[in-house]
């Protein structure tokens, strides 16, 4: 892999970075050692330097390929950090195909990019720090406000500054522990000026992990809707979505199999699930949809409980009472009727109220799980620092640490991760 990256990277590499055709403008992304001489083939003339110029293009036999706007990023101050050229084209489906044929046909090594290509260089250029290709990542396939919101202060490098601010802390402590042992070689146990400096950076390493995880932002919080058979949990599910996405019969069984569907509640990420019916079942196929909805229950965040008797347990439970304008609801559940739309209100409020609990708060760095892992580990190097009161071997804690959080944001071992990644961005970005 190191080896295709490090040959790919002179590559010049080309793809339409705008949406599928047909649309009002497409663009057309060069970025490489050879974009300037591609865009002089292209247009006879470079165009100056960060200047939109309207220019005729034509392929290698000198055919009209599409009058456009031409732009021209000379490297190394350009989002990929190479020369970069850009073709804001007309954007029907002919033009576009006929300037993707006309580059490679150019020469120059022309290829097409892989997906996340452009920011991969970016990064490796230093255009951009890890934290922030995440945040990238987040931002391109973030639904609802709460999830741009976030990842546009992840892409923006907040966490980034945080980790920056760990390691500026972990470099003072060890300068410190360094001048003790150049000092005197022996340290007296009480009298070390690092102990209260090592807690204050573990406190504060708590705080990030006590956010709750970017995962449950990222992927959204799970809601199952749980009941027995015909209690009107599809209907229910139907009518939280505002379309007709599961299927309601009145022939109980019908849900066989959990069907989900991606729901924002006050800009806040849901996705519900609709489960099977609890209840014994001789039918094969329904018994694996009963044991499906038992998993779902115990993967999901939130319940929407119809049974009535589901003990509280680690999910908070919502308790609901459906059908509710035929018959009088239990007691201590919410009312709901899917006829009359009494009680969806109040449920969609306590789905937010319950959502603002266990989502990251608005301006809160949510950590997922890789940075967790390391920063537990960052954790147990501090604790075991403090236990020490030989300065070498708090010295080497305090290195591992150092080493933990530099892997968080480059260095060995971070190429799978990095395909990983970049297998989340979409072609042209
Ligand atoms: P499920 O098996 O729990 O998914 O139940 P369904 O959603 O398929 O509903 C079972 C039956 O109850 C269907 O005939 C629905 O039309 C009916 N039903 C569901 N909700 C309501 C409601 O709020 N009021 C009334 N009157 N009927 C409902």
């Amino acid at each position: 892999m190191a080896t295709r990256n490090k040959s790919a990277s002179s590559d010049t590499i080309y793809a339409l970075s705008s949406g599928q055709p047909p649309a009002a403008i497409a663009i057309i992304r060069i970025s490489g050692p050879e974009a300037g001489l591609v865009l002089e083939r292209l247009t006879d003339v470079r165009p100056e330097p960060r200047r939109a110029s309207l220019r005729m293009l034509r392929d290698g036999s000198g055919d009209i390929l599409d009058h456009a706007l031409t732009l021209w990023f000379p490297g190394p101050a350009t989002a990929t950090g190479e020369d970069l050229a850009e073709l804001h084209l007309h954007g029907g489906r002919a033009v576009v195909d006929a300037v993707l044929s006309a580059l490679p046909a150019l020469g120059h090594g022309l290829r097409l990019a892989e997906p996340g290509e452009f920011t991969r260089r970016a990064l490796l250029n230093g255009q951009m720090d890890l934290s922030a290709v995440e945040g990238l990542a987040d931002l391109l396939t973030a639904e609802t406000e709460r999830q741009r919101k976030e990842a546009l202060r992840r892409a923006d490098g907040a966490l980034t500054r945080r980790l920056g601010d760990w390691t500026r802390s972990l470099l003072a402590i060890a300068a410190r522990i360094e001048a003790e042992i150049d000092y005197d070689g022996e340290v007296e146990l009480g009298s070390d000026s690092t102990a209260s400096p090592i807690s204050a950076l573990s406190a504060d390493i708590d705080k990030a992990l006590a956010v709750p995880p970017a995962e449950r932002l990222r992927d959204g919080l799970r809601v199952a809707i749980v009941g027995p058979p015909n209690a009107g949990k599809s209907t229910l599910f139907n009518a939280l979505v505002g379309r007709e996405a599961a299927i309601v019969s009145d022939i109980p069984g019908t849900t066989r199999d959990a069907i989900e569907r991606p729901l924002s509640i006050a800009g806040m990420p849901f996705v519900l699930v609709d489960t099977a019916g609890l209840r014994e079942t001789d039918d094969p196929i329904e018994r694996i949809g009963v044991e499906r909805a038992h998993n779902q229950r115990a993967l999901a965040d939130i319940i929407i409980d119809l049974t009535g008797d589901m003990a509280a347990g680690d999910q908070p439970i919502i308790s609901v009472s459906t059908k509710a304008d035929v018959r009088p609801p239990r007691e201590d559940a919410l009312a709901l009727s899917a006829v009359t739309g009494e009680g969806l209100a109040t449920l969609h409020a306590r789905l937010a109220d319950i959502g603002s609990r266990l989502l990251p708060r608005e301006g809160e760095v949510a950590l997922d799980r890789r940075y967790r892992e390391r920063l537990y580990e960052v954790r147990a190097e501090l604790d075991a620092a403090l236990a020490t009161s030989d300065p070498l071997l708090r010295a080497e804690h305090i290195r591992i640490a150092r080493e933990r959080i530099d892997s968080l944001t480059g260095g060995a071992g971070i190429e799978d991760m990095l395909d990983a990644l970049f297998g989340r961005f979409c072609l042209g970005k």
